[in-house]
């Protein structure tokens, strides 16, 4: 069992430098584990829409990513599949405890990015949670700590950082930042900062938002090492 998912790891691995955006046609295109293929077809979701075409190859390298694609466009996918993929990679386990941080702008898009994950995640067995507040803190952090992908809002992160002593993240692979113009517009850029200067620096990190404007390049200037830029446009 354990040669049979080396084996599958190593083939994964030898395909991404094949990937090209304007060859894939179908997830089923993309070097992705058999589980997280497994939870696509459930999920019925069957080919990649632009954002998640030009992105998923690049963050599966291990590139810092800036998405930039309106509102409706799919970048759930785009930052979920290769949250998946680089803890498959990893073989993180329950014991390994937190490796990705979904950081969303409030609760309710905490909550359905979290639905999706349950469901292309399916296959996967990591455990994951929501750190959005409405529970005891020191209970939560219990949970912070030991979940293996965690999808919070950012004023309740801190919240953890700056009240609880036994916080860490000092194993986490991943970092996103989804629909990064929101957390800005709800006034969480100090937020973000302090969040950022928290984490280890040694991780990758995806940010995603509808728009492209200066407090974005600010933050994705805190935050990114060596991004790819990727925007798509209605029409390109
Ligand atoms: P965004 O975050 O860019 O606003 P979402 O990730 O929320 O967009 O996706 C918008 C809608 O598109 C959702 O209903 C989602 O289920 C659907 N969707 C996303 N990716 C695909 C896909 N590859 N195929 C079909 N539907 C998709
Ligand atoms: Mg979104």
């Amino acid at each position: 069992k354990v040669d049979s998912l080396n084996k599958e790891i190593a083939d994964i691995r030898s395909r991404y430098a094949q990937i090209e955006p304007s060859k894939i046609n179908s997830f089923t295109d993309f070097p992705l584990s058999k589980r997280t293929l497994e939870g696509l077809r459930i999920a019925k979701f069957a080919s990649p829409t632009d954002i998640q075409r030009e992105s998923i190859g690049l963050a599966l390298k291990g590139n810092d990513v800036l998405g930039a694609a309106k509102t409706g466009s799919g970048k759930t996918l785009a930052f979920l599949i290769p949250v998946l993929e680089c803890l498959f990679r990893e073989k993180w386990s329950h014991m390994d405890g937190l490796g990705a941080l979904i950081i969303s702008p409030t609760r309710e898009l905490a909550y359905q990015t979290f639905e999706v994950l349950k469901r292309v995640g399916n296959r996967h067995d990591f455990s994951a949670g929501l750190v959005i507040g409405g529970k005891h803190l020191r209970e939560e952090t219990a949970r912070l700590n030991r979940t293996n992908i965690v999808i919070c809002t950012p004023g309740r992160l801190l919240q953890h950082m700056d009240e609880t002593f036994n916080f860490t993240a000092d194993s986490l692979q991943i970092l996103v930042l989804d629909e990064a113009d929101r957390i800005l517009d709800m006034g969480f850029a100090q937020s973000m900062n302090a969040i950022i200067e928290n984490l280890p620096s040694e991780r990758q990190t995806l940010l995603f938002s509808a728009t492209q404007t200066k407090s974005i390049k600010d933050l994705a200037r805190l935050s990114l090492n060596n991004p790819v830029y990727v925007s798509v446009h209605e029409n390109a």
